[in-house]
């Protein structure tokens, strides 16, 4: 199998490329998607939120290649055998290639590590999901955006779980970058990325990533989705990017019914929030 760009021999099939071309084809992408979906302005500094893996490693990897202003945020969930992996990573990863990195933890935050909230028998995903909101919108509030390594595995994963969940007003939250003036603009320059392309990419380039999963991912909702979603891509090919490209051609509509929702401040931690505590604030005194 030969790249179509060149006689070299192809190491990703369909689309075919060589190393070279595969990366560069993967670059292009993201640039792209920052160009088409206008998410990052000239001379805006970016905070990538970095977790140690496939997907927020290659975002910043690419988004230094490109020539932007970039400084990285982890949180750490407190989750043994699984964050601290990705963390040391992560350091080292950002040390060698000069980029800032910032971490801070729930147990700092909420006073818990994730760990021993779950062993309480509360849902892990759905706690870590709330507190990482919060925090990544509290420690970057001195950036323009803040960019997440989401793909379009990602998105479809997430627009199936919405519906599924008929929480229609959470679809008018997700796309390539979010809307709210209240919260720091996140942007996802991966969005039109599969996540093989990413692994793959992550590979090429040496990167180094420890592919570990967390422990509670094969228990969410979100891991049933995407194992069903998985299959039904092998049976129908091009299934996720229908599923996104069909979400986004209703996305006006549904951003259009978001303008109208109000937000106030929470009276504990002054997050945006709609109703009253926010949800992290709710959770926090709950555990106690
Ligand atoms: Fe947190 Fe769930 Fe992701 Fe693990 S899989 S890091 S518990 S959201």
């Amino acid at each position: 199998m030969k790249c179509k760009s060149c006689k070299e021999k192809a190491v990703y099939s369909s689309p075919n490329y060589c190393k070279k071309h595969f990366s560069e084809y993967v670059e292009k992408k993201v640039k792209q998607t920052i160009k088409y979906f206008n998410l990052i302005e000239k001379n805006e500094k970016i905070c990538v939120a970095v977790s140690g893996g496939k997907d927020s490693t290659s975002l910043l990897f690419i988004l230094k290649k490109l020539g932007y202003e970039v400084e990285a945020l982890a949180i750490d969930e407190g989750i043994s055998g699984y964050r601290n992996i990705t963390l040391d990573f992560i350091k080292k990863f950002c040390k060698e290639n000069r980029i800032k990195l910032v971490v801070k933890s729930y147990e700092q935050d909420f006073g818990k590590r994730l760990d021993n909230v779950v062993k309480k028998g509360e849902p892990a995903c759905n706690i870590c999901g709330t507190f990482r909101r919060h925090m990544l919108n509290k420690y970057s509030q001195e950036y323009s955006k803040i960019a997440t390594g989401h793909n379009l595995d990602d998105e479809a994963q997430a627009v199936l779980m919405n519906l599924f969940k008929a929480q229609t007003h959470m679809l008018g939250r997700q796309g390539p970058m979010t809307s709210k003036k209240e919260f720091v603009r996140k942007i996802k320059p991966l969005y039109f990325l599969k996540e093989k392309e990413i692994m793959a990419y992550a590979f090429i380039n040496k990167l180094n990533v420890p592919f570990i999963e967390c422990p509670f991912a094969s228990e969410s909702f979100r891991g049933s989705i995407r194992d069903w979603l998985n299959k039904m891509e092998k049976e129908q090919p091009g299934t996720k990017e229908k599923i996104v490209k069909h979400y986004l051609s209703i996305t006006s509509i549904l951003a259009e019914e978001r303008k109208s929702e109000e937000l106030d401040e929470c009276p504990l931690c002054g997050y945006p929030s709609s109703a009253g505590l926010c949800k992290a604030c709710r959770i926090k005194m709950s555990l106690k």
